[in-house]
């Protein structure tokens, strides 16, 4: 047996059955190109669901992890360490925000700005009954249970009873039903500017203005999960930038740390200091190898030329994929590097696995979206050839 196969059998040995893994095991990378363990390139178009940004064996990032890791990786949070507040200071300017709390991955990130929105409404208003926060139908918000409940898809609602309670769910893009929902038991509203899980849509620009009117106006906080379309993934650092909108909470993982898991969520004057000692904490969030990984993230992401290219490149590659002749796309639609080619829940898998077998990694997003989700480094070239290799598949 073949060391892949062998590895692949001992998974379905030993693991819990959670995830339908590609039959491929990965073992180095380069830029934007993975290798399996039969030495089989691909061009990674997933990026680790949008986490490896600056691609893999990056220079900086690397030096910056391995000269962390001699010398120190974790302190917990009852010290202060330099790669630590630096890399808070950078998140905060880049935010254009007022604090950060780093947590561990984008669930925990998502569970803070839910725990600090509630908390602000109790501190401000007295009224318990004034903690529901409206999501999005067809959001995607974690895995945690209040994340999955937060969630507003129904198949992420079943079998592990009893769910926290305060959650109600609007149609995205309906004002008129938001408006609605927004009675005196609502603290926040929670999405996502682009839904990325549920098959990469961007909600309507107009849309999303007006819901920020809406909760100012009711003071009611508006909280943006930029966990996926965060970190430079939409041509800015965040994507609320272009809908031009001020967030009171904003929650981000994924590329923050270019690979090694960290999160963050941040927030802005009304939400800054609603949080107090003892009212929230982790032993790993804001560790130190961490915000090595992260300062170097934020350092490379955050510079305007380097969010400008990543804008330049992703209305380039969705520009050639909508410029394919085929009957089979049924849709092109996204953000930067963030994209969505529709083909149907009928030809999704045999279409990434077609892609696969010509050597490039993508995504599955809803029930019949590809998704793409490349590092943010990935070259002009890497994306004519992805482009040629999508014409022949999907043509
Ligand atoms: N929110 C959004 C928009 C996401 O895309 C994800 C993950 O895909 C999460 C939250 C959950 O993040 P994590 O898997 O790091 O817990």
């Amino acid at each position: 047996m073949s060391d892949t196969q062998t590895i692949i059998e001992t998974e379905s040995t030993h693991f819990m059955n959670t995830y339908g893994r590609f039959p491929i095991v990965l073992d180095h990378g380069e830029g934007c190109l993975l290798y399996d363990l039969d030495q089989n390139e691909y061009l990674d178009l997933n990026s680790g669901i949008g986490v490896n940004c600056l691609g893999h064996n990056h220079p900086a990032l690397v030096k910056a992890i391995a000269n962390q890791a001699g010398t120190l990786m974790q302190a917990s949070n009852l010290y202060y360490t330099k790669p630590l507040v630096d890399a808070g200071q950078k998140l905060v300017k880049l935010s254009g925000l007022k604090k950060v709390f780093f947590a561990n991955s984008g669930a925990e990130a998502n569970e803070g700005v839910i725990k600090t929105a509630r908390k602000y409404s109790i501190d401000t208003y007295g009224d318990p009954k004034r903690v529901q926060i409206i999501t999005l139908n067809n959001s995607f918000h974690g895995r945690t249970i209040a994340t999955l409940e937060a969630t507003g898809q129904d198949k992420f609602h079943q079998n592990f009873y009893p769910f926290t309670a305060g959650f109600k769910y609007v149609d995205a893009n309906d004002l008129a039903a938001m408006e609605d929902a927004m009675d005196d038991t609502v603290c926040a509203v929670l999405m996502e500017l682009v839904q990325g899980e549920s098959g990469v849509r961007p909600l309507d620009a107009g849309y999303v203005k007006a819901v920020e009117a809406l909760c100012k106006e009711k003071d009611i906080l508006l909280i943006i999960d930029e966990i996926q379309t965060g970190v430079g993934r939409t041509g800015t650092f965040f994507s609320y930038e272009q809908y031009g909108i001020q967030p009171d909470l904003v929650s981000c993982a994924k590329g923050l740390g270019g690979g090694v898991p960290t999160g963050a969520f941040l927030a802005g004057e009304k939400a800054a200091d609603i949080l107090q000692p003892g009212d929230h904490g982790t032993t790993f969030g804001g560790n130190a190898l961490a915000m090595a990984a992260a300062n170097v993230v934020l350092d490379q992401v955050g510079d305007p030329a380097f969010l400008a290219d990543v804008k330049r490149k992703g209305d380039k590659f969705m520009q050639a994929i909508s410029a394919i002749d085929s009957d089979h796309i049924q849709d092109v639609r996204g953000m930067g590097l963030m994209i969505g080619i529709e083909v149907g829940p009928e030809a999704i898998a045999d279409d990434l696995a077609k892609l696969r077998e010509k050597g490039l990694l993508a995504l599955k997003a809803g029930a019949g979206t590809i998704r793409l989700l490349p590092p943010l480094i990935i070259s002009d070239e890497q994306i004519d050839q992805a482009v040629n290799v999508m014409k022949e598949v999907l043509a």
